[in-house]
């Protein structure tokens, strides 16, 4: 490589280093091989893929982000985008279960976790022995996620959780879920707690598996709390802080949804890129009309943007900064633009386009979430603008 390279790491997505392409590389060839002929089948029935997160486990996927010392594989956040987008033009469903995994659940305990969770909890998750799960959004709370209804009360040397959590992405299948409680209501923001949930704990059920209109393999469930009693020692980071930490894990987590988006989007511009050169009217290719390649132009031109605006995330949160603004800033303008390129693919596709046959729709229908997950583009512009304007 070229000496002047050596630091390339940031220059992504311009350059990429050789470790980046040789994790491109393997990601593909593995996507290809174990995800892709199975995506219409397991979108169909709803199947969530279970053989194949113990694979990306073994590949290091499920810790991409954790060091080595704690089993994780110890790369960046601008590798942990470049994978998230990698199989996410195959498969969003993969996405967003590596993505929850990662820098949801798994993260929570990283970032806030003593260190006697830290070492009991993240190898685990890191190998992908164990599945995370990350439960804030309730039925009556999601952009206002801290009007949470769900209790923990101390009694004694324990934790009793009563409530419903909602659209719990890894619902069923997480080994350990990362629960947001209320241990004290008249302290707002500041009155609510993390606790770490392991599966199997009395009290504790996945419920209702939703059926959705995209993404239908990855699992989002209802999770119900009935008197479910956790020993002390199960929450995480400080009494009362457990929604301001929260909201520090979503400032990485947006930049893996906005991986997400770009993974969507880029797998539908592949998509028609293919089908308007074979596609022939009016006597030739479609890509030979103009209109077309401004179309085209367009997305690839959005997507590149989108990129950018995700990798300054990654690389900044890579330094330790805060990001708060540029994670909201990547995860709105990625969800936005994704989901008008998968718009555009599918009116690229024609009457195709609207056939389960051809890979457009559900390119269509899986990049919706990348508006809602993670805070919807109107809590982002809420974000962004409360950082622009200097409010808490
Ligand atoms: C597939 C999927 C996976 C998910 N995974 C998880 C998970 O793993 N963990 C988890 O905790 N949650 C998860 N969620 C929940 C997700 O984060 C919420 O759905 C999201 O934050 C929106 O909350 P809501 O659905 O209650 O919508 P609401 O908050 O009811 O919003 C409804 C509409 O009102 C708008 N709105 C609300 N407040 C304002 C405002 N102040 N100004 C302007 N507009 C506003 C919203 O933008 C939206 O358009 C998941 C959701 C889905 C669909």
């Amino acid at each position: 490589m070229d000496a002047g390279l050596d630091q390339a790491q940031s220059l992504y997505p311009f350059i990429l280093t050789e470790e980046q392409e040789a994790l491109r590389r393997e990601i593909r060839s593995f996507a290809a091989r174990e995800i892709a002929p199975h995506v219409m089948e397991w979108d169909e029935a709803s199947v969530f893929p279970l053989t194949v997160t113990k694979k990306l486990g073994a590949m290091g996927l499920l810790g991409i982000i954790f060091p080595p010392e704690l089993g994780g594989v110890g790369l960046s956040y601008v590798d942990y985008v470049l994978a998230i987008e990698e199989l996410s033009a195959v498969d969003g469903s993969i996405g967003i279960i590596v993505a929850s995994h990662n820098s949801l659940g798994t993260n929570h305990i990283f970032l806030f976790g003593n260190e006697e969770q830290k070492n009991k909890y993240v190898p685990r998750l890191a190998s992908g022995e164990w599945l995370a799960a990350w439960a804030l959004t309730e039925p009556g709370s999601g952009s206002d996620a801290s009007s949470a209804r769900t209790t923990a009360v101390k009694k004694g040397d324990r934790y009793v959780l009563n409530g419903t959590k909602t659209f719990i992405t890894n619902g069923h299948y997480a080994d350990v879920t990362v629960v947001i409680a209320v241990t004290d209501k008249s302290k707002g923001t500041h009155g609510l707690s993390a606790f770490i949930v392991e599966k199997g704990t009395k009290g504790f059920r996945p419920g209702k598996k939703e059926n959705k209109l995209g993404l239908r393999a990855s699992d989002t469930s209802e999770l119900i709390f009935e008197d479910c009693e956790i020993p002390e020692e199960n929450l995480l980071g400080a009494e009362g802080e457990g929604f301001v930490d929260a909201m520090r894990v979503l400032d990485g987590g947006r930049i893996s949804i906005a991986a997400l988006a770009l993974g969507i989007g880029r797998g539908a511009l592949d998509a028609a890129l293919a089908y308007v050169k074979e596609r022939r009217q009016f006597g030739k290719a479609i890509a030979e009309f103009q209109g077309i390649q401004w179309k085209l132009a367009d997305m690839a031109t959005e997507l590149d943007a989108a990129r950018l605006l995700t990798q300054r995330a990654a690389v900044l949160k890579d330094a330790g900064r805060k990001v708060t603004r540029e994670s909201s800033m990547a995860k709105l303008f990625a969800g936005e633009v994704a989901v008008s390129i998968c718009n555009d693919a599918v009116q690229l596709f024609g009457g195709y386009g609207f056939i389960k046959d051809y890979p457009a729709e559900k390119y269509y229908r899986d990049v919706k979430l990348c508006t809602i997950g993670e805070g919807t583009s109107e809590i982002q512009r809420l974000v962004i603008a409360r950082q622009l304007l200097g409010k808490p």
